[in-house]
């Protein structure tokens, strides 16, 4: 381990910068391992300015291939697939530990119920089969009631969804929202895209099976799957397109109960809430209002045995995993069609996930205590300051914005809260964990971590709340508390060493933090002020720049073919095309700040420190993913395909052309570019 270069000089640099001398620094010739970069991975025979992405990834490409269990496989993927195994360790060691202390033994016994297949297998359906013939004995309004009521508890959103955060116009208290709900598929596109029957028919073949298993004769499973998938397409035409949805104000409907009560007469709300065991907030907002409206209609359409139909299949195949084999590997074969993935995942290591999704922070708090070394911590939260520091210079320098909104802009950014590693206060998990359940344990967590949500409606906001957990690799902005947090699964390679360079650090971490900064000012977050409410504190003027600087990137975004005739949602992505943009620019200029009158100045295997900066953006997104979850990602993730995040962030940085020589015309370096902040 090499510890020259990078963290100790980096904090060196950051409080008290060491001269280089009047004949400029040294260049010392080191190799790209030596920085943390990998030699392997790059493609030197293709054109950095033609396609760094090949560039810097090629090698990558060519040496892996995607694990017949994963539908995409990324440096993301690697480093969550090293601390899965981290975790599973950890996990085996609680489940096998007699007389441990409380918290290990909670954790220690829902892996082991997971991990007993014998178990679960003679359970049957048993555990959800009372549950399961309520929602099939469909009569009436009362029971259709009831169902969606014992459904929402588990946070199981069947035709619509209720859920908990800050009111977005006043961020310190906490309010309950609401949106229609209840697809199978994974977004609406699905069902009212005819390019994408092939998948519907083939969910049409799955719900079919499913039923079957739950105790649906076979001679009526065929038109019991057909009620499913004509409910779901009656929803679908009333829900929102996933771009409509990134519209902040037109989804911000206030209303209250009373309203609610005269607008979807159909819902038993005084009977909803009291199933759900919560007060709703006196303010409630709705997404889509026009999809309440239509609610009574939606419902009367249906017969009570269709939406029986409707309610089973939702439960059986949310707890497919808790079931016997055949449940889940029926759920699985719809994963199959969904994301081309081939192989179902090792289970143990889909114990870890369900683990991690029932008590997250009590198993975060034993991963840091075991893995994460606390020095990162304070490492890290230097580059998070390098980095606001340098937002705040860019923001003063801006040619096109006011100098009075950039002082509120300035203002918004000094108000950010940094959370970097872990939480300060863990939650708890009070519940009862059996070993021998792992149906009940499944059911008790839903139910538990729902109500510890939604029972927070028209409460105070508490902005320490991580929604993220420590050993995730990952990193958000929260725009309605304007704080940012970096857990301390993504504090290591290949975004974060010790024994890396700065210029691999910023390229990596830095990217990422620069990202979420910029969050904070994309087009959805530059609607909050800095105390996280959706207020509007732009002059018309500049609010007219700013939009327009965003088309110019949608626009840009729109023209990426990401599959044959298949284009990246320029729309659907602007905001994560913003902060990606913006992030590896603040990146790198908070590195040039950290390196500047450096003493000495270190070419890797040939490639300067510029560069090195760059080839790190570029190898944190080495990826390849099958054709089917690309498909699904165009349609519904906010995030473009990592290769374009890497052209799109690198082509719009004069710096880039410049370490790498592009001559303007170049795919890297084009006549026009787009830049926000
Ligand atoms: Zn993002």
């Amino acid at each position: 381990m090499r510890s020259w270069l990078p963290i100790a000089s980096l904090v060196v640099l950051l409080d008290s910068p060491v001269g280089a001398g009047p004949s400029g620094p040294a260049a010392t010739k080191v190799t790209l391992a030596d920085v943390g970069l990998e030699s392997g991975s790059l493609d030197r025979t293709s054109d950095p300015c033609v396609d760094f992405y090949q560039f810097a990834c090629g090698g990558w490409l060519a040496q892996n291939q995607i694990p017949a269990d994963r539908a995409r496989w990324g440096r993301g993927g690697e480093v969550d697939e090293k601390n899965k195994l981290a975790i599973r360790t950890l996990l085996e060691e609680a489940a096998g530990a007699g007389g441990a202390d409380a918290g290990t033994k909670k954790l220690g016994d829902y892996y082991a119920s997971c991990m007993d297949e014998a178990g679960i297998e003679k359970a049957g359906l048993a555990p959800v089969k009372p549950m399961l013939d309520r929602a099939l004995k469909q009569k009436d309004a009362k029971t259709w009631n009831a169902t969606v009521g014992e459904l929402h508890k588990l946070g199981l959103g069947v035709v619509f969804t209720e859920y908990v955060i800050a009111d977005l116009k006043d961020s310190t208290t906490n309010i309950l929202y609401l949106d229609a709900a209840g697809l199978g598929l994974p977004d609406r596109d699905y069902y009212v895209k005819p390019e994408l029957k092939d998948k519907v028919d083939a969910y049409r073949t799955h719900v079919d099976k499913m039923l079957v298993l739950a105790g649906v004769p076979a001679a009526k499973s065929a038109a019991a799957a057909g009620d499913v998938i004509a409910i779901e397409g009656e929803i679908a035409k009333l829900t929102k397109t996933a771009v409509e949805q990134r519209d902040i104000p037109a989804m911000y409907n206030p209303t209250d109960a009373k309203a609610l009560a005269k607008q979807a007469k159909t819902v038993d709300w005084k009977a909803h809430w009291k199933a759900l065991d919560i007060q709703p907030s006196k303010k409630i907002v709705i997404g889509t209002p026009k999809f309440f409206t239509a609610l009574d209609k939606l419902r009367g359409a249906f017969k009570p045995a269709q939406w029986g139909n409707y309610f089973a299949y939702h439960l059986v195949h949310a707890y497919a995993f808790a079931l016997p084999k055949a449940f889940d590997d029926e759920a699985f074969e719809l994963e199959r069609v969904l994301t081309g993935v081939e192989k179902q995942r090792e289970r143990s290591k889909r114990c870890v996930d369900a683990t991690q999704n029932a008590l997250g922070e009590l198993l975060g708090q034993q991963y840091v205590a075991k893995y994460f070394p606390g020095s990162s911590k304070q490492t890290a939260s230097q580059l998070v300051d390098a980095l606001v520091r340098v937002m705040n210079d860019e923001i003063g320098g801006l040619p096109w914005m006011s100098d009075a909104t950039k002082v509120i802009a300035q203002q918004k950014l000094s108000k950010l809260v940094r959370m970097v590693g872990f939480p300060d206060k863990w939650k708890t998990y009070d519940y009862a964990v059996k070993r021998e359940d792992f149906a009940g344990n499944q059911l008790r967590a839903a139910a538990f971590e729902t109500h510890r949500v939604l029972g927070r409606a028209g409460k105070p906001v508490d902005r320490t709340e991580w929604h993220m957990n420590a050993f995730q690799v990952d990193a958000y902005y929260d725009p309605t508390a304007n704080n940012t947090a970096l857990p301390a699964g993504i504090l290591q390679g290949p975004f974060f060493g010790r024994d890396r360079s700065v210029a691999a650090n910023l390229g990596g971490i830095g990217m990422v933090i620069g990202h979420e900064l910029t969050h904070g000012f994309d087009d959805q977050g530059a609607q909050f002020d800095g105390d996280g409410n959706l207020k509007n504190w732009w002059s018309k003027d500049d609010a007219a720049k700013f939009a327009e600087k965003g088309t110019c990137v949608a626009d840009q975004y729109s023209g990426f073919e990401a599959m044959p005739k298949t284009f990246v949602n320029g729309r659907l992505t602007l905001g994560e095309n913003i902060a990606d943009i913006g992030g590896v620019k603040m990146a790198f200029k908070a590195y040039r700040s950290l390196r500047k009158d450096a003493p000495k100045v270190y070419v890797a295997d040939g490639f300067s420190e510029d560069q090195q900066f760059f080839i790190a953006v570029g190898q944190a997104w080495c990826a390849k993913e099958r054709p089917a979850a690309l498909q699904q990602r165009l349609i519904t993730d906010p995030h473009s395909p990592p290769k374009f995040r890497v052209y799109g962030s690198l082509r719009n940085l004069p710096e880039f052309a410049e370490a790498f020589s592009c001559a303007l015309g170049t795919p890297m370096h084009p006549a026009k570019t787009c830049s926000v902040w």
